[in-house]
């Protein structure tokens, strides 16, 4: 049967490069100034974690990025992204400067080795950067190229069955253990959760729960989807419920028509990825927040 090659340390970074804002990838460029204001010092911390959160995407298919294993170096990504967060939105949010002071006392103490490997992957995407710089300045040497087509937009839909085609494709865990994946798509981003116990925003956890009444014999934060959903409010940087519910329900919707699937591992001695429905618990909370799960087809 054939395989795919296993992607190259370098295509998994100019992956993370090509899903950078124009703000992470000018901190990318730039080295971190030392005196910067509030303003400044804030969006250095927002870029640090938009980078990692970005990173943490290809690290999830254990795509390593730097010498460490890709599950270490998510492990350490995780870490220091939920410092950042915890520094900088939220009840424990401060101003730029002094979440910055604060950071950095925790990278040289308790966060030490969390912070050199962030550090150390920094490293991998500022040299790939580079590379890929110098690369298109020696291929615009002797003529200007013509400018790209702009992309095509596609739909959270379309996106969302290409998602899960491929999420299909690929192997599923063995042994006997339940592994549930969910993939949500929402303004043309992809937002993927497992069932791994992973810690939640208190915000996930709040958002979910309050829209809930626990029908399954798991408490309510347990599925994939909810950690789908926690990528969601993590990578838009919410403080609260109601800027949760609003984007999905107020118009103008900032997250309209915005479509969620999952899949489990089934089978005997070989297990594959099959399509399932969400269970009852995570029914009530989607419909709630105006989230369609995809179920075409889709086993309970
Ligand atoms: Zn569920």
């Amino acid at each position: 049967m054939y395989q795919a090659p296993a992607p190259k340390p370098s295509d998994t970074a100019d992956a993370v490069l090509t899903g950078l804002t124009a703000a992470e990838t000018a901190y990318l460029r730039e080295p971190p100034e030392q005196t910067p204001d509030d303003a400044r010092a804030l969006a250095e911390l927002q870029a640090l974690a938009g980078v990692l959160s970005r990173s943490l995407t290809q690290l999830e298919y254990e795509r390593p990025l730097t010498e460490l294993p890709a599950a270490t170096l998510a492990h350490h990504a995780k870490a220091v992204r939920r410092k950042v967060l915890e520094l900088t939105t939220g009840s424990g949010q401060l101003p730029g400067r002094e979440a910055r002071k604060k950071l950095f006392s925790w990278s040289q103490g308790e966060g030490q080795e969390a912070f050199a490997a962030v550090a150390a992957l920094r490293k991998v995407l500022v040299a790939r950067l580079k590379e890929n710089d110098a690369a298109r300045l020696a291929a615009q040497q002797p003529a200007q190229r013509p400018a790209p087509a702009p992309p095509v937009q596609r739909g959270n839909g379309e996106i969302l069955a290409a998602e899960l085609a491929k999420a299909l494709r690929e192997n599923a865990p063995q042994g006997t253990e339940t592994v549930v994946r969910a993939i949500l798509v929402a303004g043309g981003e992809v937002y993927r959760g497992r069932n791994d116990g992973s810690a939640l925003l208190d915000l996930t956890y709040a958002v979910v729960s309050h829209r809930t009444d626990r029908l399954e014999t798991w408490t309510v934060g347990n599925c994939a989807e909810v950690h789908a959903l926690d990528w969601f409010i993590h990578a838009q940087g919410f403080s609260t419920e109601a800027e949760v519910v609003a984007a999905f329900l107020n118009p103008p919707v900032a997250f309209p028509d915005s479509w969620i699937v999952a899949m489990d591992a089934r089978g005997r001695d070989v297990r594959s990825w099959v399509k399932r429905t969400p269970c009852e618990n995570c029914q009530q909370w989607l419909k709630a927040l105006g989230i369609k799960a995809d179920t075409k087809g889709a086993a309970s």
